[in-house]
């Protein structure tokens, strides 16, 4: 069946975005555009994805992947999407302490808040998200693939943190047969300039760091039909994954 996926949501823990952008208020505003499954991807934090799965479920919105926006040492941007959130947790921890124990300045960056699953704000990560981690875009790929977790270029029609803007191209080898695009981006013109990266199944998510960005019914993706939310995350991941190369 025909799932409509939006996999790059910031909620208020991403100190670039708004404060609003509380668990409940995304989770609501998925399930009014229509949404079958949405994606939590915060900067280097899954912090918010338990209390949003939690309100998911208890609301009957939609299906809630756990997932981060994970900075590379290169700087690149790649989109993370688990099949749990232990999974997650386990990638959180590997990537936080890869990290430098920067403190977040709120006056400047922004304030990072962390929500429970009656979508009550409980206090702020105080360690600066806005950094990149030491881990290699490969070494990325590696760990979250271990996990069952699917690993995404995001946003590389974008000048900044794009796969394609650091590196010049998607190294063939990186496993993964799906890019991501902004919606802004202009799919002729891009693959026009990029002939190379016509293989590639394309993914256009929001990357929503204000809630009247979450009014899109979301991109189409041909998913396995599910029971209940633990086997729709499989579904969705595996509908994700790379078929010819891990
Ligand atoms: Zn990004
Ligand atoms: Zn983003």
């Amino acid at each position: 069946m025909i799932a409509h996926c939006d996999f790059h949501i910031h909620s208020a823990l991403s100190p670039c975005s708004d404060d609003d952008m509380s668990p409940g208020l995304i989770v609501g505003l998925a399930k009014l555009a229509g949404l079958d499954f949405i994606a939590i991807t915060d900067h280097q934090s899954c912090g918010n994805c338990a209390a949003a799965m939690a309100i998911a479920q208890a609301y009957e919105g939609p299906v809630v992947v756990p997932g981060m926006e994970i900075e590379s040492s290169e700087e690149i941007h790649l989109l993370c999407l688990f099949p749990d959130l232990q999974a997650a947790k386990e990638m959180e921890a590997l990537v936080q302490q890869a990290m430098l124990p920067l403190k977040n300045r709120p006056e400047i960056f922004g304030e990072q808040l962390l929500f429970n699953e009656e979508d009550e704000a409980t206090g702020c990560e105080w360690r600066l998200l806005m950094q990149a981690c030491q881990l290699s875009c490969d070494e990325i790929a590696r760990q979250v693939l271990a996990r069952g977790g699917v690993c995404i270029p995001a946003h590389l029609d974008r000048e900044a943190n794009s796969m394609l803007q650091t590196l010049g191209a998607v190294p063939p080898d990186f496993p993964t047969d799906w890019i991501e695009l902004s919606q802004r981006a202009d799919l002729d013109q891009f693959f026009r300039n990029h002939p190379d990266l016509v293989r590639y199944h394309v993914l256009i998510d929001s990357d929503a760091h204000h809630l009247v960005q979450i009014d899109e019914p979301g991109w189409p993706i041909d998913v396995q039909p599910w029971s209940d939310p633990a086997e729709a995350r499989l579904q969705v991941l595996s509908a994700l994954r790379p078929q010819f190369r891990q």
